[in-house]
């Protein structure tokens, strides 16, 4: 299953330029199958998500959050919580969301400086985010060696703001996600591949 894990639509992301119904048919269009809408700092409701979702019957759309914490940015995924809203304080988040199911994954680690810094401290997300439309080549190789020392995931996604940055990085799932939280499970037991895959190294 062709997955995106971290988007942005102008319906709560003032950043973002496509609304959630452009970026759904983008997603159609270019063969995903499920979806997790991320907002800055904004959750939406499952009766939004409902909404939306009745548009776009072959379209899986669930829940999630990009949280601002600092330097941080973390996304959790597979929740229309708004308490999240509340935690100002990275190990909170994590403690929330491993106790409710939720994937945590570490947006553009290196991105910025100190966008990594919890992990400096021994904070440990589920999984870092290695190659997305905001994330350069070094810095996308910076991640997965990081997560690789620390026995962390790593996944591709857009973080899309735009339709133009959808259909480049993504996962695709071996197993059907058929309820926002299986998400978790499924990265956590590498039931996934990173797309588009690495080229072979040149001889
Ligand atoms: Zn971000
Ligand atoms: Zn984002």
């Amino acid at each position: 299953m062709k997955i995106e894990l971290h988007l942005h639509t102008t319906r709560y992301s003032p950043c973002a330029r496509a609304t959630p119904e452009q970026m759904m048919q983008r997603l159609v269009a270019a063969g995903y199958e499920a979806v997790y809408i991320t907002e800055h700092d904004a959750v939406w409701r499952a009766d939004e998500l409902a909404e939306l979702g009745e548009k776009f019957p072959s379209l899986r759309i669930f829940g999630g959050v990009e949280l601002t914490i600092g330097a941080h940015h973390l996304l959790v995924l597979g929740t229309s919580d708004p308490t999240y809203l509340d935690l100002h304080e990275e190990s909170a988040v994590l403690d929330k969301a491993r106790a409710a199911g939720h994937l945590t994954i570490l947006a553009h680690p290196f991105r910025w400086d100190g966008g990594a810094g919890m992990l400096e401290i021994g904070m440990r997300p589920d999984a870092l985010e290695a190659r997305t439309n905001n994330h350069d080549e070094p810095a996308a190789q910076r991640a997965r060696r990081v997560a690789s020392e620390l026995g962390l995931k790593v996944v591709n996604s857009s973080d899309a703001h735009d339709v133009d940055a959808l259909d480049k990085f993504w996962v695709e799932t071996a197993a059907p996600i058929t309820a926002a939280e299986d998400i978790r499970d499924v990265i956590l037991n590498g039931a996934y591949e990173l797309q588009p895959q690495p080229a072979a190294p040149k001889q």
